[in-house]
């Protein structure tokens, strides 16, 4: 396939900047945040690096700590040793260390030349053997790396990491050693988090943790915040709440992914193979919607409203049991369906290919020239997940002239999507060519424009309270 810069670059905010990092960048960028911060505090690069981590490499708050009167304490809850204290250890190995003499290693018993022997500073010393054999263990079995100790019973002295490096032979223990760090450097951190494209090992760097959209350099997309994929208008926090229950509830719910419904006029059976959720009868020609199965014109169906048919029933538990089921399967049954268009439109892609090599063997057009089709589809698919996001966002906000004003726009967007669905679904084959562009052009433009609309409005609501939330979960 070839690479193509798409859609949604065009969503990046350039207020919210962030850089994929590979994983020798990552490694790169935990030495320097130790380095910077041991130069100041003067102590080994191993301990700096566990009171960093205790503070999720926050520095600001390690430096506080660190010049505070509660040191000892901060030593205390990260178990380790206080470097200043060290020189106050028992003094076992003296000036002794010749080669000729010889020890026995405290794990093994063998006797060795002290020089063969290694050991720490707490003095206690053992054959390089049981070192690699010590260290293996904890690191592949026990998928320790932050506080491997002295194998010295009692022992608190902690190995640091270029000894760890050092004493082990295996590569692939190497490796993972390696690994297990930096993985807790990013998990920690709250300004770096892992891409959660299966198989890519970049991490994303922010100055911020917020709900935005983070591009990787591997091409994925994904909510920041939350790293699921991006989610907008709905906010991480409500999105949530709202997959708990439609799991729960998905179970029982009536959804059941149809694709065949039948005609409402003539009863013939239709079934549905493309996105758009305006449908025509070929038997009766009549146009409907998928959704609610009204009549409806020119792309027209006002069905994403929820109207409460019960509103004077306040006192019945029953009826406003029902009420409330009624109100989850309008919002969660247009989620799903629009979920549903998804798959659909992703055929699409396939479709509109060889259109745009037919236009470019029939007009000589350039493959940059009929690249507008591929963006159109990706307008298409953008608009359709923030329309799925939308219902989920609608289900937990309390009437109110915003949430009216969100509403048209809602309509609006789902209007412009269809619109655009239908015309790449069925009308492209139709088209005279050299229409073609402009009127894709128009349409896809249109839908970009009411999808900054209702997505800007969205976010005005939250930063100005205008959403209030249903207390129900
Ligand atoms: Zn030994
Ligand atoms: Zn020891
Ligand atoms: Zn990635
Ligand atoms: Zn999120
Ligand atoms: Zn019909
Ligand atoms: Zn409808």
């Amino acid at each position: 396939m070839e690479k193509i810069e798409t859609g949604p670059d065009k969503d990046s905010d350039n207020n919210y900047p962030y850089e994929a990092l590979s994983t020798d960048k990552i490694v790169k960028d935990m030495l320097e945040s130790i380095k910077s911060i041991g130069a100041i505090i003067e102590i080994p690069a191993t301990t700096t690096r566990i009171l960093l981590q205790h503070f999720k490499w926050d520095r600001e708050k390690l430096l506080d700590k660190f010049y505070s009167e509660d040191r000892s304490q901060l030593f205390k809850d990260t178990q380790v040793v206080d470097p200043a204290r060290q020189s106050s250890l028992p003094e076992t190995v003296g000036e002794l260390a010749a080669a000729d003499i010889e020890e026995d290693c405290a794990i093994c018993f063998m006797p060795l030349a002290r020089n063969m022997m290694t050991g720490l500073e707490c003095g206690h010393r053992f054959c390089e053997d049981c070192w690699n054999e010590y260290l293996t263990t904890k690191i592949l079995e026990e998928g320790e790396c932050q506080k491997i100790r002295c194998p010295a019973h009692k022992c608190d002295i902690l190995v640091d990491d270029e000894t760890v490096m050092r004493l082990i032979k295996k590569s692939d223990v190497k490796v993972k050693y390696e690994y297990l760090i930096t993985n807790s450097f990013v998990q920690f951190n709250r300004l770096l988090k892992w891409c959660p494209s299966p198989g890519c090992t970049n991490a994303i760097k922010v100055q911020y943790s917020d709900f935005k959209l983070v591009k990787c350099s591997c091409g994925y997309t994904f909510c920041y915040k939350c790293t699921s994929k991006w989610h907008e208008p709905i906010n991480c926090e409500l999105l949530k709440k709202w997959m708990i229950k439609f799991e729960e509830d998905s179970a029982t719910s009536a959804w059941i992914g149809l694709n065949t419904k039948d005609c409402p006029n003539c009863a013939t059976p239709i079934e549905k193979n493309g996105g758009c959720n305006l449908i025509h009868c070929s038997k009766c020609a009549f146009n409907f919607c998928w959704m609610c199965l009204n009549k409806t014109t020119d792309h027209h169906c006002q069905c994403n409203r929820f109207k409460n048919k019960d509103d004077e029933n306040r006192e019945g538990s029953k009826k406003e049991k029902k009420s409330a089921l009624r109100k989850y399967f309008h919002y969660s049954d247009r989620f799903m369906n629009h979920a549903n268009s998804l798959k659909f439109e992703s055929n699409l892609y396939d479709s509109v290919k060889e259109k745009m090599f037919e236009m470019q063997r029939i007009t000589n057009l350039t493959w940059a020239e009929v690249l507008f089709l591929r963006n159109a589809v990706d307008t298409l698919c953008r608009c359709r997940t923030i329309l799925m996001y939308t219902y989920a966002f609608a289900y937990y906000i309390v009437k109110n002239n915003q949430f009216n004003i969100f509403e048209d726009n809602q309509e609006d967007l789902e209007q412009a999507t269809e619109s655009l669905s239908q015309f790449l679904e069925q009308d492209l084959k139709n088209e005279d060519l050299s229409e073609i562009k402009q009127k894709v052009m128009n349409k896809s433009n249109y839908c970009e424009n009411r999808r900054k609309v209702l997505v800007d409005h969205v976010y005005e609501g939250y930063e100005k309270d205008w959403w209030s939330y249903w207390s129900m979960h």
